[in-house]
């Protein structure tokens, strides 16, 4: 097993795209916030609480264990399931992968880079973002809370989507 993820090499729109694509498919939106966990369990996977940093086995396609850190926020725990989910679609289905594969905490290259603009599309869809950070008047602390988001992404996802 490799112990550097190679990129999918996607610009980042397209992986934006590629993320509100399948919350869209899977209907994860219906509730206001990115239902991760109906997200992970169609998707035959499951996640856990483990010692030491985040981590995703993946066993087979249709088959992985996320496993988060313990003593995290509720914001950063779903980021850090979108980030992985992120990793199962670029760098295991989309590359084609087979068999056994574990992404660990990596370090700042380009697939981790992938991973977050992956989960922050996924958790923020752009249209729906859009529309809630006008109606809540820009108001940082509102749209992470509308979406389940730490302040610090919600900031970010405006940044990229050009409304600041
Ligand atoms: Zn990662």
């Amino acid at each position: 097993m490799s112990v550097t993820t190679e990129p999918a090499n996607l610009t980042n729109a397209a992986i934006a795209d590629y993320a509100q694509r399948i919350g869209e498919h899977h209907a994860i939106y219906s509730g206001g916030r990115a239902d991760l966990e109906r997200l992970i369990g169609e998707l035959g996977g499951q996640w856990d609480y483990g010692d030491g940093p985040e981590s995703t086995i993946v066993y087979e396609p249709g088959k992985f264990t996320i496993f988060l850190p313990h003593f995290t926020s509720r914001s950063r725990d779903r980021f850090t399931m979108a980030h992985e989910l992120g990793h199962y679609f670029l760098h295991y289905l989309y590359s084609q992968s087979t068999g056994a594969k574990i992404f660990n905490r990596g370090s700042r290259n380009r697939a981790e880079t992938e991973a977050n603009v992956f989960a922050s599309a996924l958790l923020m869809p752009a249209d729906d973002f859009k529309r809630v950070w006008q109606r809540l008047e820009s108001d940082e602390w509102e749209v992470a809370n509308h979406f389940g988001v730490s302040p610090a992404a919600a900031n970010v996802r405006a940044q990229v989507l050009g409304l600041q």
